[in-house]
């Protein structure tokens, strides 16, 4: 099997160490990868962007590729996938009439409302005025999001009306023309990633991710500062409620619109204080950091369950197989993310850190002149796997102990919320 993987960040690091364990992947193109792809055995980069789909497309036809996995949003809201179906190859990833469950969240919200899917009470608006109307009836808080991608940050909770309305108006002047203002829902968040062939449905172990740069959860919202799985709060029987209530009623709508959705389907959720699990947002893809926490604990070979959801064979798999531990990541950013920052920094001490049995993905890495340097503001996932979350957690931060680079920059709270259970 050769496997083209769309991506450079940690999550295509982790999905390409996962599909090389089990020896029946002969090879891997990374489209771009990074400084962690590049080291690997069977796995190679090539310097293409990922809406560069005429250059994939060549690749997939040269190398004889066998599937391509994509891991970002973008590729696939542009249509990658229906651009590589047409060559006849196997894609995971939704088409992109699929992926506007992630790339309008005026889209999601509809089909959420078709499905019957709970989520947070919402009005999709274009025009200023009317959206500020309907804020200062409503009242504060309220959250106000753009319709489109905005890697993170379309999206602002407001704590006061006024707050929402400067929103507004900056949403608009920044030329989105679409808006969606929603009740501001309180409780804890998980993330529950699915695997799907459009037909049937199997959730991974459940995650949660630290958005907020600073420790205490403070500070701008980032890519994610690390996670941790499985999340304990999503107990097997809010897991069976959450695939019952949003994840196959999801699928079952998008069938009945006849969309080809062979991927991964994210659940971002907010569990209420009364234990109710809401939908915040879809997502059309792996999430990061959150794959690089799951991903360590699986046992299955994940080229099998990739291949079974691109052929629309995923029934057919046998249940998932888990290791039995709990896993946690934690992010190393260049200091001064996700503003501005540094590369080029040399980075040492990597061997080390795997050395105590950690899993360290790359992300924004390159090889320069036979060095490893960071290239990006997410450097570097460093992932441990423990009995419990108390001996995860201390042995990711003793790998990342071990690792060095001028200004880097962690949180040290990671898991805190769980560290005894
Ligand atoms: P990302 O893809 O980075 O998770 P996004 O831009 O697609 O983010 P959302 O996930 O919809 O946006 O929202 C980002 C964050 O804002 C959520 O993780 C959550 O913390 C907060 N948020 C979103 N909607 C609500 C809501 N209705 N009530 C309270 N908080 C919310």
């Amino acid at each position: 099997l050769k496997v083209l993987l769309v991506g450079n960040g940690g999550r295509e690091h982790a999905l390409a160490s996962k599909l090389l364990q089990s020896g029946k992947v002969q090879q891997i193109i990374c489209v771009p990868g990074n400084g962690g792809t590049a080291a690997m055995d069977r796995c190679q980069n090539l310097s293409l962007r990922v809406d560069d789909f005429e250059g994939i497309g060549r690749c997939v036809s040269v190398h004889n590729i066998s599937m391509v996995v994509v891991g970002p949003e973008l590729p696939l809201s542009l249509g990658i996938t229906d651009y590589l179906k047409r060559k006849n190859v196997q894609v995971f990833g939704p088409s992109k009439e699929g992926a506007q469950i992630e790339s309008s969240k005026s889209w999601a919200k509809a089909l959420m409302d078709e499905a019957g899917i709970v989520t947070a009470r919402s009005k999709t608006f274009t025009d200023a005025m009317e959206a500020k109307a309907y804020v200062a009836l409503q009242g504060a808080p309220i959250v106000v999001k753009a319709d489109g991608l905005a890697a993170g940050k379309g999206v602002v909770v407001a704590a006061t009306v006024e707050e929402a309305q400067a929103a507004i108006d900056e949403l608009f002047e920044n030329n989105y023309r679409t808006l969606v203002i929603e009740e501001y829902l309180t409780g804890q968040e998980v993330s529950v990633l699915a695997l799907t062939d459009g037909l049937t449905i199997r959730p991974l172990l459940p995650a949660q991710d630290h958005k907020r740069i600073g420790d205490g959860d403070t500070g701008a919202n980032t890519g994610g500062m690390g996670a941790y799985s499985p999340a304990p709060i999503a107990t097997p029987e809010l897991m069976e409620r959450i695939g019952k209530e949003v994840l196959e009623p999801a699928i079952a709508t998008l069938k009945s619109r006849n969309i080809d959705y062979r991927g991964i389907l994210y659940a971002g959720l907010m569990i209420t204080p009364a234990g109710e699990p809401k939908v915040l947002e879809f997502n059309c893809r792996f999430g990061d950091p959150e794959t690089q926490a799951i991903l360590p604990l699986l046992e299955t070979p994940l080229e099998d369950l990739l291949l079974a959801c691109a052929e629309q064979r995923l029934a057919q798999q046998p249940p998932l197989v888990w290791k039995s531990g709990v896993s946690t990541c934690v992010v190393i950013a260049a200091g001064g993310y996700p503003g501005n920052y540094q590369k080029g920094r040399e980075i040492t001490g990597i061997g080390e850190a795997e050395a105590l049995g950690a899993d360290v993905f790359h992300a924004g890495t390159q090889v320069k002149q036979q060095k490893l340097v960071t290239d990006g503001g997410r450097v570097l996932g460093v992932t441990a796997i423990g009995d419990n979350f108390e001996e995860a957690i201390a042995q990711a931060y003793a790998a990342v102990d071990c690792i060095k680079f001028d200004e880097m920059y962690y949180r040290r709270d990671i898991g805190d919320r769980v560290r005894k259970s």
